[in-house]
């Protein structure tokens, strides 16, 4: 039966699927979903609700480490290392000491404050890569899903849609090595997972703004077999998430125990398509790009995060020429904005090849819009959900953008995301729809103070 329409719109200026229109009329049924568009025109009654601005799609973040939130910006002093070297390890020696303190209902506060800025800045939906699940002291919660839960009600409260992603996380390095004392949190079996799993997707379902899927940690979290127990026991999930070649040391150890690479031994290994994603895949050979890029699976790119950690660059230009998908995530959360994501995107390639405009095509010469409508399906299909365009059939996730925003004064259509992209730094996101719900209202979120003074007594908590 054809859900009834309820509520209508009229963007001045919208980027629909087929690219730019005035006038758009888009009728939203009851469910969230786009029923109905028409451009041009100038039939609509009075009830419509009139969007002063230009519409975008919703942009998906597709990977969040709650907690990390709660720390950014608290490890950008030298920790004193061997040769005074920092680094992604001794920056995550600082992060679980971070993580020692919070509890399941701290996560709450987190992930609310968090969502609500991943709000704002213009993301309509986030997927958390959730493996904090027992709680300071490394017990049992008495509901093993307790911290997925949390933040999952942190997101149905605040509004974002969620992908909930419960992490398996057995060891503490490549060939099963045992996990460190500082890893006690994360520590689960197969069996263990899957009961958390199993909670977290009864959680979603029927929620048309929520999907579900699993995450083995990475390759020097989890072994082969537990691996493919898990993904014959959930083979019905919609994606599969996967942290892969971040750091040139996990290249090496992955190279030691197997003599092969992290993202070629797990396209040897596994039946890598469309549900998987591929979390930085930042160290990849030419062989391992190309087979990547035909693969059909997503790779998740987080650059202020990779850049903040030292990571590397990921081979983008050579990744995108052979059509390879990929969407963007804020992963440390040190952004939270997908602005800065697909700047420093581009920028980095810009850096190391000496040249501009790198990643577009001779099709879309936009770079901003090439970047943001490829993150936005790269996004959709990494959570398993019909979002990332404006088109029937889809879900109503959109931003609104304030085109008479100083910053923006005579911009339009492509050289207006380019400029929003490029230029400036003050946000015009003033409105965000989720299924056709209004959830940034003039900048505002309704319960922003609630939120903001909720997350400010667990900082102070944690500081004391
Ligand atoms: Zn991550």
């Amino acid at each position: 039966m054809k859900a009834e329409t309820v509520k209508s719109f009229l963007a001045e200026r919208a980027l629909l699927a087929n690219g730019w229109h005035s006038d758009v009329l888009i009728t939203v049924d009851g469910q969230g979903y786009i029923a109905g568009i028409a451009a041009n025109t100038r039939l609509h009654s009075d009830r419509c609700v009139r969007l002063k601005g230009t519409l975008l799609p919703g942009i998906t973040n597709l990977h969040s480490h709650v907690h990390q939130r709660a720390m950014a910006g608290l490890a950008e002093k030298s920790t004193g290392s061997v040769d005074n070297k920092d680094s992604f390890w001794s920056w995550r020696s600082v992060m679980y000491h971070h993580l020692e303190k919070i509890g399941a209902e701290d996560m709450h506060s987190i992930a609310s404050q968090l969502y609500l800025e991943m709000l704002k800045f213009g993301y309509t939906g986030v997927a958390e890569f959730q493996y904090l699940h027992h709680d300071p002291d490394g017990n049992r919660y008495e509901n093993p899903a307790e911290i997925s839960l949390q933040c999952l009600q942190a997101a149905n409260e605040v509004g974002i849609a969620y992908t909930a992603l419960p992490v398996l996380y057995q060891y503490g390095g490549f060939g099963s090595i045992k996990a460190a004392a500082s890893q006690k949190r994360f520590i689960n079996t197969a069996d263990e997972f899957l009961i958390i799993a199993q909670s977290l997707a009864k959680a979603v379902d029927g929620n048309p703004d929520a999907s579900f899927g699993i995450a083995p940690h990475s390759l020097r979290a989890v072994d082969e077999s537990s691996l493919r127990n898990v993904l014959r026991q959930c083979e019905d999930v919609k994606v599969i998430h996967i942290h892969i070649a971040e750091q040139l040391k996990e290249v090496e150890d992955c190279l030691s125990w197997s003599k092969q690479r992290p993202v070629e031994w797990l396209l040897n290994h596994f039946d890598v398509n469309e549900k998987w994603c591929l979390i930085h895949a930042t160290h990849m050979s030419d062989e391992e790009v190309r087979r990547l890029a035909n693969c059909t699976a997503v790779a998740g790119l987080c650059p202020t995060t990779e850049a903040n950690l030292g990571d590397g660059i990921f081979r983008a230009h050579d990744y995108f020429s052979l059509g390879g998908r990929w969407g963007i995530g804020s992963d440390s959360h040190i952004s939270v904005s997908p602005v800065e994501e697909l700047r420093w995107l581009e920028y980095a390639q810009r850096l190391v090849r000496h040249q501009r405009n790198v990643l577009n095509t001779t099709n879309m010469p936009s770079t901003g819009k090439y970047l943001y409508q490829q993150a936005c399906s790269g996004g959709a299909q990494a959570t398993g959900r019909l979002t990332g365009k404006i088109q029937v059939g889809y879900r109503a996730d959109f931003v609104v953008i304030d085109h008479d925003h100083p910053r923006l004064f005579g911009r339009s259509d492509d050289d207006l995301i380019d400029s929003w992209i490029f230029s400036g730094n003050d946000n015009p996101v003033t409105d965000v729809y989720i299924g056709g719900v209004r959830l940034i209202a003039d900048r505002m979120h309704h319960n922003e103070d609630q939120i903001n003074a909720g997350f400010q007594s667990v900082v102070n908590k944690l500081a004391g």
